[in-house]
């Protein structure tokens, strides 16, 4: 069966073994499975984020912070019976939700997976943690599945998402695609305790050289919906293939995530997770902070 299951339509029969950009074939790849605090603060209530980490991508971003699981794709063949167990195992860790980490080439496995946990169960919210490169007619399929989509809005001009993450089109795909999300579940609804329980919340990372065409990006986000709150991260430094190019091997500079900081405000989002500037110090490490609550910089959540 030819995969057409995101924007490059490969058009590989991955049942029998053929692999595609993404590398993953007729099995699932779990590269880890954990207990995660460093998410947003309404992801992390209870124990925190049940993070289902699958190896293999869709993209190429030469500066891939996970570039072991993703593009080396270390990871472990699994069946649908092994992350059934692997979700009811999360969810008797006290996590909040399932957050499934680049799950687009995982799909048909993830859902039957799904399917098998819930007759034994499982009862948490999924959270769908994407690059925002995929087919819309898939995102229309998952209605009435996922809880909360956390799609990336990675690039605004195609000519950056093409040459740093072979995301030909990025652009007006990632904007039809939050578009339906946002059609589909609206803002992040955030109950009392201040967990996640359903909604969309887009996340981007400033690069340097304004590679990541911020203003462009905030710009359409706010023609879709300005209660979509927003993960605006400071955290890039230079890894994998970036580490030599001109461009992006280099950390970012403070004046230029405040900068993007500010342009929140011009385009109307109000609901922001701003990342701690202190994540623009770690030459050596990230440790995500999103402490900073909106709500001291910005109205809203
Ligand atoms: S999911 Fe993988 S094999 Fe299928 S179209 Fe996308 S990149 Fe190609």
């Amino acid at each position: 069966m030819a995969c057409d299951l995101c924007p490059h339509r490969c058009g590989i029969d991955r049942l029998h073994d053929q692999t595609g950009r993404c590398g993953v074939g007729s099995q699932a790849l779990l590269a880890a499975a954990e207990v995660h605090r460093g998410e947003e603060p309404p992801l992390i209530t209870g124990a925190g984020s049940g993070t289902v980490f699958l190896a293999g991508c869709i993209a190429r971003c030469r500066f891939c912070q996970n570039y072991q699981i993703s593009l080396l794709r270390q990871g472990h063949p699994v069946t649908p019976e092994n992350l059934a167990d692997t979700f009811l195992f999360l969810q008797n860790q006290g996590c909040s939700n399932l957050n499934w980490v680049t799950p687009s080439p995982h799909l048909p496995f993830l859902l039957k997976a799904l399917a098998m946990a819930m007759n034994r169960g499982c009862h948490l919210p999924v959270v769908y943690n994407c690059n925002g490169y995929m087919n819309v007619d898939i995102v229309t399929e998952l209605d009435g599945i996922v809880d909360v989509y956390l799609p990336d809005m990675k690039y605004g001009e195609d000519v950056w998402a093409e040459k740093y993450s072979g995301l030909p089109e990025y652009s007006s795909i990632n904007a039809g695609v939050v578009r339906e999300m946002a059609k589909q579940v609206g803002a992040l609804v955030i109950d009392s305790s201040g967990a996640a329980l359903s909604g969309v919340l887009v996340r981007h990372l400033v690069l340097p050289g304004k590679i990541a065409g911020t203003a462009r990006v905030l710009k359409t986000l706010a023609s879709i919906n300005p209660d979509i709150p927003i993960s605006l991260m400071a955290q890039y430094r230079p890894c994998y293939e970036a580490v030599d190019d001109p461009v992006l091997g280099r950390c970012l500079y403070r004046e230029e995530f405040e900068d993007a900081v500010e342009l929140l405000a011009l385009y109307g989002l109000t609901r922001a997770y701003v990342q701690s500037a202190d994540a623009l110090q770690l030459q050596d490490g990230y440790f995500p902070d999103f402490n900073r609550q909106p709500g001291k910089i910005f109205t809203g959540e």
